[in-house]
């Protein structure tokens, strides 16, 4: 089993980096990418960890992007962590995330949180907080019931609390990732809920910057999405990547390396 999609809590997942690697090695995972949000930061005490295991580490990230008017996020695997141009896109990922991070905090307040931020980056650990940092804010604060109804009526697209962020461009990121040694998928493609035809445009945008590699799958998906993204890579000549996208338990459904298997007829990335 592989599994190329997790976070640790360098970024939104609950685990430590030893801990997800413990749990990797439990599961039978063979190869194991970590890929936390703008960050690489906990890709060291990964490998420190795994160098007496026989699990592959694979050195990974993921990083939020804008294509067009949509955040997409991007993967890169087999990146060189310490890549001066990467570091300076990661530096320009943080510096955002962070603004954005206190205009949701200021946002919150209208709805009497207060101190959503430092309440996110209390539970984060740290201050480059995501959504779903402020989802569980919203929870412990007894606003909603759980995550999906956080980002349903206060942080998800439209909503609320929702604050556009200037995330780098799909083909700095791609170049960015590909400058590093590495290669780019594009994760969970259903996930931004774009037409077919919109979809096929990202692909091709994505292509052209020098993407490779498509996220057939990702998570907790029917078999159907998984055939549609497989027969996607064939159409568009992409190699197949496949990840659990596990936070950890109580915020994941599939754990890790639990995600359903590539369809034979698909190249893998790994
Ligand atoms: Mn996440
Ligand atoms: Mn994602
Ligand atoms: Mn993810």
């Amino acid at each position: 089993m592989i599994d190329l999609h997790c976070h640790s809590y360098f970024s939104d997942g609950v685990l430590s980096p030893e801990a997800l690697l413990a749990k990797a090695v439990t599961a039978g995972v063979c190869v194991l990418a970590l890929t936390d949000h703008d960050t690489i930061d906990g890709l060291r005490r990964l490998h420190a960890a795994g160098c007496h295991q026989s699990i592959q580490l694979i050195d990974g990230i993921e990083l939020s992007v804008r294509w067009k008017k949509y955040d997409i996020h991007v993967i890169g695997l087999g990146i060189t962590p310490n890549d001066a141009n990467l570091t300076d896109l990661i530096a320009i990922q943080t510096e955002r995330r962070i603004a954005r991070a206190l205009q949701i905090g200021e946002c919150l307040a209208h709805f009497g949180v207060q101190n959503a931020y430092q309440k996110a980056c209390d539970i984060a650990g740290h201050d480059r907080v995501g959504r779903p940092h402020f989802a569980q804010v919203l929870m412990h604060e007894g606003l909603v019931a759980d995550m999906k109804t956080a980002f349903k009526r206060f942080l998800g697209d439209k909503q609320r609390a929702y604050v556009s962020t200037s995330w780098i461009s799909l083909a700095d990121a791609v170049h960015g990732i590909v400058q590093a040694g590495g290669r780019a998928v594009i994760a969970h493609p259903l996930k931004y809920k774009l037409t077919r035809t919109k979809l096929h445009e990202l692909i091709k945008d994505f292509k052209h910057a020098g993407g490779v590699g498509l996220e057939v799958v990702s998570g907790e998906m029917v078999d159907t999405d998984v055939h549609e993204m497989a027969d996607l890579c064939l159409r568009f000549d992409l190699l197949a990547s496949s990840g659990s996208d596990y936070h950890g338990d109580r915020l994941s459904r599939v754990a890790l390396g639990r995600q359903k298997r590539l369809p034979v007829h698909c190249t893998p990335i790994w």
